[in-house]
This record gives C-alpha cells, structure tokens and sequence, in this order.
C-alpha cells in the first residue's frame, strides 16, 4: 500500500497533515476510519502524513478521510454541479440494425450540467440494502454520490443501485489518492465535472427512451425503405452464400474486392417547411456505372438516394468509408 493518509480527526474535526503543527503522538489525532491514535509524520524527506500509532495501517483510512472530506465540503458550500446525461449513439446497442442507414447525431444530451442547491448531506447512511458514500438531498430528491479511491461500483452494487431507482454520480479521486488538499477538493467534488460520471440516472434514461421514439417516429418512412433494403441485402447475402461453393473465398473476402470510397460534398437545400437554406454533406461515389447523376465529365451516385435503393449494393464497410457495389461484378459476368 503505497497511499499515504494526508487526514486526521482532531477533535472531530478533519485535518490535513500540513495543518498539524506538532509531530508524532502530540497531533493528537486518530484515523476517522478505524479511530485508532494517529502520529504525524513531519520528516524532511517523504511526504508529510499521518501513520497509525503500534496498529498496522488499516485498509480504509484513505478512503474514508476523503468521504468525510468530501461530505465536509458540499455540507459547508451547500452546491453540487451534476453532470451532463448524454448518449453516444454508435454505442448503443439499440442502433446496431439501423446506425448504417440512419443520419445520427454522435452524441444526444439528455440533461445539462447544472448546479443545484444542496440542503442535507448524509455520510454512509443505509439506504435499504447498501450504503452509499454519500446522500445529497436537493429539494424533494436524494442523490447519491460514491467515491471511488481504490474501489468502483461492482455489478452487485448497482444493481441494489438500479433496484431503488436513485440517481448516483460516482466522482473518481483515484488520480489524486496519494494527496489531496481541501482546496482541491472543493473544486473536484463542488464545482467540477471532470471527474464525475453518472452511474444511473433514472430520469435521463426515460429521456433516452423518448428520444429514441421520437427519432424513430422521425425517421419512420426512411427507416422502414432502410429496413426493407437491408433484408434484401441479407436475402442476397445467403443466396450468395447458398451459391458458394467449398475451397471458394468467403462472401467478406469477394465483398471487399468490390469497395467504391465513399466521397462527400456539400449542398444547401431548402427546408420545405421554414424556406430556410440548410447546409447538408450527402456522401457519393463515382464513376457509377448505373448513371444516376452527371457530373464533371462523370457519372456518380449518391449514397442515401441512389445506391441504398440499387440491386448491386451490399452495405458498407470501413466505418461507412466505403460501400460495397457489385455493378461491376455483374457487369463484366453478363458480358
Ligand atoms: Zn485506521
């Protein structure tokens, strides 16, 4: 155990070692974890910190001196800055099937940073089957806020989490376990957001979820095209694969012979409903040999428009840096 115990209690009171002016057993101090007598190590060449009296260092002396720290503080400054409550979109599970075909945003906010007034704070007190780190109580609703030093959250614990339906931050102080200031500290725990993440958030999952409806009512006409393009692909797919023969490549060998890059340009077009130009990337490739669109001496074609509805396209590939046509394939079989 390399972590050294920067915090005591003093007559209650938690004290940082370069607080202390006397040395050894005179600080008068014990460990707020396990209570034994605390000595101050003031020497000249480690780190200034406290060592327990003839006990050996017990396991949660850290950790607990920065709970009681962190407590300590958002009970003086009365404020908590939650997080922001976002989706990253290609993440999700849920969009597996249709993130090929869908425009989707990256990231989806569902709940802003903000800071709230906080007016009660509660040290490892039981909420029904486990005890947080911390209960913050804004307004009607409890927060509960886990430290995490050396230990995260395993799966049991938030599934208790989960179970009783309480938003919880978790605010890692692992980079700062060998020292950390009360000033510091106030900035991390307080004001900051850096280091804080939303372990569950039962109100920003119902956001995602609607969300997720809303986008795909949206997108209903383009997606059900999409999806019907897609088992078509996944029909021709195993009659490729019915076709093939043993000793013969794979379908994803002969799919990647036949790969057009994906090229991009920008065009303005105007919203039907407010008449505004809006700037929009529509992605193409060229030369493509189904002539859908002219340009500079070349035929192309645009992905969204032309190819996704095309009997030679086959998806893409390369995180949509290209897609898979099959013109030429058939083309040059036919001859
Ligand atoms: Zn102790």
């Amino acid at each position: 155990m390399s972590i050294k115990l920067p915090y005591g209690l003093k007559d209650g009171v938690l004290v940082h070692i370069q607080d202390i002016q006397e040395r050894g057993l005179a600080c008068n101090c014990i460990c707020s974890a396990c209570g034994a007598m605390l000595v101050a190590r003031k020497g000249n060449k480690k780190n200034h910190h406290f060592a327990h009296y003839k006990s050996p260092e017990c396991k949660h002396a850290v950790q607990t001196a920065l709970h009681l720290a962190a407590k300590e503080i958002i009970a003086q400054e009365q404020k908590f800055t939650i997080p922001e409550f976002s989706k990253v979109t290609n993440e999700e599970e849920f969009f597996e099937d249709i993130d090929i075909y869908l425009d989707l945003p990256n990231k989806v906010q569902l709940i802003s940073e903000k800071t709230y007034d906080v007016h009660n704070v509660y040290l490892e007190k039981k909420v029904s089957d486990f005890v947080p780190d911390i209960i913050l109580e804004i307004g009607q609703r409890k927060l509960l806020v886990e430290i995490a030093v050396t230990h995260f959250i395993d799966e049991n614990k938030y599934k208790k989490i989960v179970a009783e339906g309480i938003s919880v931050i978790e605010i890692d102080l692992s980079e700062f376990k060998d020292d950390f200031e009360l000033e510091m500290l106030k900035d991390l725990v307080v004001t900051g957001v850096k280091y804080k993440r939303w372990i569950y958030n039962p109100i920003g999952d119902k956001e995602w979820d609607k969300w997720k409806a809303e986008f795909l009512l949206e997108n209903d006409e383009e997606r059900k095209l999409y999806e019907l393009e897609r088992k078509k692909i996944e029909r021709l797919n195993k009659e490729y694969d019915k076709k093939q023969q043993k000793g013969k490549e794979s379908r994803e060998a002969f799919y990647l012979k036949n790969l057009k890059a994906i090229n991009t340009h920008s065009i303005n077009y105007i919203d039907n409903k407010t008449g505004e130009l809006i700037p929009k990337v529509i992605s193409h490739v060229s030369p493509c040999p189904e002539k859908n669109k002219y340009f500079n001496g070349e035929y192309y074609a645009n992905i969204d428009t032309h190819c996704i509805r095309c009997k030679y396209f086959r998806g893409y590939r390369n995180e949509r840096k290209h897609i898979i046509c099959l013109a030429n394939y058939y083309r040059n079989k036919d001859k």
